[in-house]
């Protein structure tokens, strides 16, 4: 229906938003257009870019942004117009990696697929040079040029794929030295809580080890829950539409989910469209054979969440009561999920207890069954 269209979208802006700020950005305007399909020369239609351009021009705006990946020509055209830097979704994404990877690794991963951006795009504007020369004549250095260029973009990418091979091989040899101990993977959708919850569980007195595996960017830690070892990892946040140029690059990043022996899903159950985000995460855990793994559902932050607004006498008015108890989360229809699902605040620490309890019991269940005589 219309409505479920303008909540989609509405919400798809709210995520682009969301990352455009994470980038460092300031969003003063949005604009939404409904259309069959994009136009392929300025991907929105003339009249909206029009009011694009007004708006631009009376406020002085730097730069806009679209929520698909544009084409280059569409690119190319639409800053002709705008006469502003245009980024996609694609290349702000790419730029909020780049600013977050500290590891040579994950740089390394995030040059590759940066440049697997730029490859495709040194294409466009050769016809773009080449019309503007008017072709002609002019074809020959102009091609020159682009090739040159694009020689070095593809000696670049068949460097960087070497770097990041060589990596894995050292990274896959770590992982084998790792023994027999439980492995237990925190996954869920970026700012769900993931890093948080991780601190939480380290910095508890309970985890008598704290011993960092230098595993690039994904965080590996040994903890230990009463007598049991295991250890636990915090990988990179999924994301709806990650751009392929990442879903291939960290693919690696992954083999950390795809060896684990049990999988956190955190949620973050204030979030709206919550559903949404583990609907994409399990897509991505399908993509890696990770969908079956025994998994506890994580529903976090319980401190957070805003009771339904009721309306009374066309007067708006929120439910008074703070949030939910736990027994009433257990009567939620996530409670009824398959496998385990517990309700908790990674922040204020709720339910704390009964989380370590799950997890203790899940990870000593997972090494019974692999070392069946030493218990
Ligand atoms: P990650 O991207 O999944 O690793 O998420 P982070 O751990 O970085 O957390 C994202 C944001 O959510 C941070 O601002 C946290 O302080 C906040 N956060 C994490 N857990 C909770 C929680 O239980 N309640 C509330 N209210 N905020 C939380």
């Amino acid at each position: 229906t219309q409505q479920q269209d303008e909540e989609k979208s509405k919400e798809y802006l709210d995520e682009l938003e969301f990352l455009a700020y994470t980038a460092g950005g300031e969003v003063y305007k949005r604009f939404i257009q409904k259309m069959e399909k994009p136009n392929p020369k300025t991907f929105i239609g003339t009249g909206k870019l029009d009011e694009v351009l007004s708006y631009v021009q009376q406020h002085d705006i730097g730069t806009a942004i679209f929520d698909d990946e544009l084409s280059p020509a569409q690119q190319k055209n639409i800053e002709k117009i705008l006469d502003i830097k245009i980024i996609d979704r694609t290349h702000l994404i790419l730029d909020i990696f780049a600013q977050r990877a500290q590891t040579s690794y994950a740089r390394t991963q995030v040059e590759l697929a940066q440049y697997q951006y730029l490859l495709p795009r040194l294409t466009g504007m050769w016809t773009h040079l080449e019309r503007q020369r008017g072709g002609i004549g002019m074809r020959g250095p102009g091609e020159t040029e682009i090739e040159t260029d694009r020689r070095i973009v593809r000696d670049r990418i068949s460097l960087l794929k070497k770097k990041i091979e060589k990596i894995d091989r050292q990274m896959d040899v770590q992982r084998g030295n790792r023994g027999a101990l439980v492995r237990v993977a925190l996954v869920g959708y970026t700012n769900v809580g993931k890093s948080t919850l991780m601190n939480v569980i380290s910095k508890s007195e309970v985890f008598a080890e704290n011993k960092l595996f230098a595993t690039l960017d994904t965080t590996v830690r040994k903890v230990v829950i009463g007598n049991m070892p295991f250890l636990l990892s915090d990988t990179v946040g999924f994301i709806r539409k990650l751009p392929t140029q990442l879903v291939e690059s960290f693919k690696s990043t992954l083999d950390e989910v795809r060896e684990a022996d049990l999988l956190l899903h955190v949620v973050d159950i204030s979030h709206e469209s919550f559903e949404d985000h583990i609907a994409s995460v399990n897509k991505i855990l399908d993509e890696i054979d990770s969908a079956d793994k025994p998994t506890i559902m994580v529903f976090n932050k319980i401190d957070a969440y805003k009771p339904e607004t009721i309306e009374e006498d066309d007067l708006v008015t929120e439910k008074t009561k703070a949030h939910y108890s736990i027994e009433e989360w257990e009567k939620t229809w996530m409670n009824k999920m398959d496998g385990d699902v517990i309700f908790i605040s990674a922040l204020m620490k709720e339910n704390f207890e009964a989380f370590r309890k799950l997890v203790y019991d899940k990870v000593r269940d997972i090494h019974v069954t692999r070392f069946p005589y030493n218990n």
